[in-house]
């Protein structure tokens, strides 16, 4: 039963992202010409955070090289089954964070987060379009999702939607309290696995929230699989002004690692998502081995500002157990940001941060000299 419901929310995920999905690390590496990568140990490190790769990112990896930087990212590897010390299953302490306290309706796990003054976080779903070997939310709590893995919640194809109003009234619930929250970021997973249908429908509720002015979308899924932003997705009409003249914002930050994941088909996505009205920006993580290289960023910056989207975060990884093969130095870090902007203009220089759990804000690395 258990399993019929997850094959079926999955092919419900795979009509909304436009592309198979491949769970299979046998059939990945076959695909790739790369039989020989897959051993027992990989195999244990799948069980432990299962594999997950759009079908639609296969041809921008090459065949027959085990290091190739895409693929590094989502190929489980022996080194995830090491325990390392400072390492974590919540680095960034965000189980704790949570706004149900300051709530009446709902003694329940919140969905909502907030880290920083004005803004708050929504997981909206625990849905993905692929497993980061690197994911700081790999081992987050399934049922903090505002929409959790099931195809009702996922395509909003359920008749009763008075039931999605409730969810979203008692979600919601402090935000619309608290005028000082301008900003809501909807984060997962990745929201962009909920159907269009399923995001208007947030937009719609959030719009009515007057004092909110943004909304900030955190996604991967442009890069992994364009085709998912089609003409239907959501635009600023379903955000609209709360007075005449006085616009709110739309904005999507695209996760994006390597220039390799950048083709004609996400340069599409892009224009599209421009031509709807949202703001573009991105964010990065430093990982050893797929781009902790000044060659290999330069090329990603030059790329995304060709597109119109501004690199906005490099981040220094975040210490989720599993995940130390990808640490970089933050001294080699700080050289490679001071080499880029030598190359680069000073807008395509992305800000080097960590988030460190506590501080009110993301600590500038190239800035701060203390951390390291
Ligand atoms: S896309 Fe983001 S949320 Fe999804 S697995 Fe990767 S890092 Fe995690």
């Amino acid at each position: 039963m258990e399993k019929n419901l997850r094959t079926n929310s999955l092919s419900e995920i795979e009509r909304v992202l436009k592309t198979r999905l491949i769970h299979d690390t046998h059939e990945l590496a076959k695909r790739l010409e790369l039989d020989e990568i897959v051993t027992p140990t990989t195999e244990k490190a799948a069980k432990i955070t299962p594999t997950l790769f759009p079908e639609s990112l296969l041809n921008r990896v090459q065949k027959g090289n085990a290091e190739d930087p895409i693929l590094l990212q989502f190929m489980p590897s022996p080194h995830e089954l090491e325990i390392t010390p400072n390492f974590s299953c919540d680095p960034l302490c965000e189980q704790k964070l949570d706004v149900s306290e300051r709530q009446t309706a709902s003694s329940s796990p919140s969905c909502i987060m907030q880290k920083y003054y004005g803004r708050v976080l929504v997981i909206t779903t625990n849905a993905c379009a692929c497993q980061c070997r690197f994911c700081f939310r790999r081992y987050f709590p399934k049922n903090r999702a505002l929409f959790p893995l099931s195809k009702e919640q996922i395509t909003g194809s359920n008749e009763d939607e008075s039931n999605v109003s409730a969810l979203l009234d008692n979600a919601f619930e402090t935000v619309r309290k608290d005028d000082s929250i301008s900003e809501i970021i909807l984060s997962g997973g990745d929201p962009l696995t909920l159907s269009n249908k399923r995001l208007k429908t947030l937009l719609h509720y959030i719009g009515t929230i007057t004092h909110v002015k943004r909304v900030r979308f955190h996604s991967r899924i442009p890069v992994l699989s364009p085709h998912r932003i089609d003409d239907d997705f959501p635009s600023s009409e379903d955000f609209p002004p709360v007075e005449v003249g006085v616009p709110r914002v739309l904005h999507l930050v695209l996760h994006v690692n390597s220039p390799n994941e950048i083709d004609e088909g996400v340069a599409v996505a892009l224009s599209i998502l421009r031509r709807k009205g949202f703001v573009l920006t991105s964010q990065t993580t430093l990982l050893k081995g797929v781009n902790d290289d000044v060659k290999e960023l330069t090329a990603l910056f030059e790329k995304l500002i060709n597109l119109g989207v501004l690199p906005y975060y490099l981040h220094q990884l975040d210490r989720v157990q599993g995940s130390a093969h990808f640490e970089t130095t933050i001294a080699s870090g700080r050289e490679i940001i001071e080499e880029l902007s030598v190359r680069l203009p000073g807008y395509a220089v992305p800000r080097y941060v960590r988030e460190i759990p506590g501080r009110l804000m993301k600590t500038n690395l190239f800035i701060d000299r203390d951390v390291d």
